[in-house]
């Protein structure tokens, strides 16, 4: 369930659309993407926790946190009782100029989002969108940043550097060998 946030309705609809996925039996896996446990942390209430962890599916849930600011005590609470329910926690982040372009505050993040049960997944370098060029690195920037990030971090805190690229139906990994 993504593209929009499947956390914004009432765990009444939510758990009818799941009910209604548990029941094709050609499933194994349901994936959530949301950015509520961030900024609703209390949107992963006891209800929705416990509908979670009885599903017959196995769950994953990937959010979408840029900065280890975003984490405070009580999103950390939130998601450290969503992985004791047995769902799979992963980030995907955006690099973001002025933001998060740092070797610091990337590990930052890393190891914030671990010390709550998340597994950094992709950390995409900026979609050329228009209104956004003030966010963006060059690719060769992104490079080094990885590099460094590689140094500096064990492999399983380290995201996978990837790019979206039109009428690709996956996320284009960078090639961070290019011209090194
Ligand atoms: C990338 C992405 C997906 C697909 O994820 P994969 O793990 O690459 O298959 C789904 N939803 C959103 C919002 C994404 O950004």
């Amino acid at each position: 369930m993504s593209g929009g946030d499947p956390l914004n309705v009432t765990n009444r609809r939510l758990f009818a659309w799941l009910d209604t996925l548990e029941s094709l039996p050609q499933l194994t896996t349901i994936r959530l993407h949301t950015r509520l446990p961030l900024v609703i942390p209390a949107r992963l209430d006891d209800a929705l926790l416990t509908r979670l962890s009885q599903s017959r599916c196995h769950i994953v849930m990937v959010i979408h946190c840029n900065h280890a600011n975003e984490i405070d005590a009580l999103t950390a609470e939130h998601l450290q009782r969503a992985r004791a329910a047995g769902i799979t926690l992963l980030n995907q982040a955006v690099l973001l100029k002025g933001i998060n372009d740092s070797v610091a505050v990337q590990t930052q993040l890393s190891q914030r989002l671990f010390s709550c049960g998340v597994l950094p997944y992709y950390l995409h370098v900026l979609d050329k969108v228009a209104g956004a060029a003030h966010f963006d690195n060059d690719e060769r920037f992104a490079i080094e940043l990885y590099w460094s990030l590689l140094a500096a971090l064990p492999g399983y805190l380290v995201p996978k550097l990837v790019r979206e690229l039109p009428n690709k139906p996956f996320k284009v990994p960078i090639d961070i060998y290019n011209d090194r």
